[in-house]
């Protein structure tokens, strides 16, 4: 059964004879950030626990397939977003990494939807670990006073108002499949199933899952039999699975009770939306490439988010091009001339490209639904329909212009923005590849699709990990938090 080069407990699951019957305790679907952080998690423990993953150790086109979905609403590019191999999508991420804000789980009463059932504090001992194993870096956390006593980096505040703070990120993008694939080789407990595809969530009448199908590339189809199943396979097939899935012939899909599966897709709205010169030099800590490891951006305070209705924003600026024209009349006002630029003296100022990333709304619009075709191996395949709100964009438009006015309230700069369209249309903005919702996190079935556990509604033993069950989601990258969750789920599992 096990394949010549594999290790020993990496198993293809072209191997696996059509019709057998593998038991479990723990069947794992999806082997990325996620699924890889659980199978390591429970390595060691006396619970058998199987992985079932898509793809190889490599990219392979044909398995890269079985993730095709259409997009309708904004321009998304669907097909770079994710990869369908051992490790997942951190096979390609950036790794920049930071917890989710106090804040961002406690909600915004001017944005509808947002807020955790959980506390940040809920949170903060998987937090720990989570960064250990994201990013592989020192101990040194996210805090700002850490990096300013330790750190030859100047580590000074660009500026600092009732409105702006900065926030740390730590940057690392450890590659899961290689970091962690030693671990699981080492587990006596744990067996990974390559190019394993799920196809098939069979249940029983209570709507408790019976059996996770299985089917590869080549025609072999299995089944694995455990007592708790762990859906990982990244926000939007996490829904796709669930959403082919009836609780009885032709009832609700799976998790579908209160019309919430699929809905409230998000993703961070991303753009470069200005360009500054600065009247002083950008400290170290905000630039690229400061020993590759931390990076600060402007945020807003809790309290402007709240003063002026906004959400979660972090501004990253990016050495732009130096300014060919200093005195061209019609590009800089006056003032800027006489000020900024004339504090800059005969030096060629540098200009900061400022990107933007940004919260949206958790809308119900935006959705994944099956999308009328089939996959290679018959799996319905997805419409990603992503819609920002007009709410979103006159946020974004008064974030940026809010930047603006302070940068030259406090004589830090002078900023002009670009985007075209920003406060009203998407026509200059793009998105992170940080895909999240689908099957949000919420105390009462009717406002949402999995438990402040990660367990789906109604079902004893179908848990869903990822970034699909973030019912809101700040302006942090997700993976920390991913991370932080299954490290949470694992225990839970553990305790049976
Ligand atoms: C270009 C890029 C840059 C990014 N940069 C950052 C960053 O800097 N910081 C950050 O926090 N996040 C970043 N992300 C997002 C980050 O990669 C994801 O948040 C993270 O990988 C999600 O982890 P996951 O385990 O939920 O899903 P994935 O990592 O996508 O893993 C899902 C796994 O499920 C498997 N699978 C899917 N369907 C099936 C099936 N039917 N049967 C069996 N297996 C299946 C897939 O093969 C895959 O291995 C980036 C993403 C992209 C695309």
């Amino acid at each position: 059964m096990r394949s010549p080069g594999l290790a020993e407990l990496f198993i293809t699951a072209d191997t696996v004879p059509s019709g057998s019957t593998i038991r479990a305790d723990v069947v794992i679907a999806g082997a990325g950030a996620a699924g890889i952080t659980i199978a390591r998690e429970l390595a060691g423990t006396d619970l058998k626990v199987v992985v079932l993953e898509s793809g190889g150790f490599e990219y392979e086109r044909e398995t890269q397939a079985l993730y095709y979905g259409t997009v309708s609403g904004s321009p998304y590019d669907l097909e770079g977003s994710r990869l369908r191999f051992f490790g997942g999508t951190t096979n390609h991420w950036g790794g920049w990494v930071r917890p989710l804000d106090d804040s961002d789980f406690a909600g915004r009463d001017w944005i509808p939807g947002t807020g955790w059932p959980i506390e940040r504090a809920e949170l903060d001992p998987y937090y720990a670990r989570a960064f250990e194993i994201t990013s592989q870096l020192d101990d040194r956390n996210f805090v700002w006073e850490d990096w300013r006593t330790e750190t030859a980096l100047d580590v000074s505040p660009l500026i600092e108002t009732e409105n702006f703070t900065s926030a740390i990120y730590r940057i690392s993008p450890v590659r899961f499949n290689d970091t962690y694939r030693p671990d699981l080789e080492a587990a006596d407990n744990v067996t990974v199933y390559l190019r394993a595809n799920l196809v098939d969530i069979r249940l029983d009448e209570s709507d408790d899952v019976e059996a996770f199908g299985v089917a590869t590339l080549q025609g072999n189809t299995f089944e694995v039999v455990g007592s708790q199943y762990v859906l990982a396979l990244g926000a939007i097939d996490n829904a796709r699975m669930l959403l082919r899935t009836p609780t009885v012939p032709s009832g609700p899909a799976l998790g579908d009770h209160s019309d919430k599966l699929g809905r409230y897709f998000m993703d961070h709205i991303e753009a470069p939306v200005g360009t500054v010169v600065l009247s002083t030099d950008l400290p170290d800590v905000y630039k690229g490439g400061n020993q590759g490891l931390v990076r600060a951006a402007l945020t807003l305070t809790p309290e402007a988010q709240q003063a002026h209705e906004l959400g979660g924003v972090a501004f990253v600026l990016e050495e732009g091009p130096r300014w060919e024209d200093p005195n061209h009349p019609e590009e800089l006002p006056p003032e800027v001339v006489a000020g900024v630029l004339g504090a800059l003296q005969d030096s060629e100022p540098t200009t900061w490209v400022v990107h933007v990333r940004a919260e949206p709304q958790p809308n119900p619009a935006s959705r994944i639904t099956i999308n009328g075709e089939v996959d290679a191996l018959g799996v319905n395949t997805v419409d990603v329909h992503r819609e920002l709100t007009a709410e979103d964009h006159a946020r974004l438009g008064r974030a940026v212009e809010l930047l603006a006015s302070e940068l030259g309230e406090q004589g830090a700069g002078w900023m002009r923005i670009d985007a075209p369209g920003l406060g009203e249309n998407d026509s200059s903005l793009f998105y992170g590849f940080h895909h999240m919702g689908t099957t949000r996190m919420s105390v009462d079935p009717a406002d949402g699709v999995v438990d402040p556990d990660g367990r789906v509604h109604g079902s004893d033993n179908l848990w869903v990990a990822g970034s699909s069950v973030f019912p809101s989601v700040g302006y942090a990258n997700p993976t920390l938090t991913i991370v932080a969750l299954a490290l949470r789920m694992s225990d839970q599992l553990a305790a049976g």
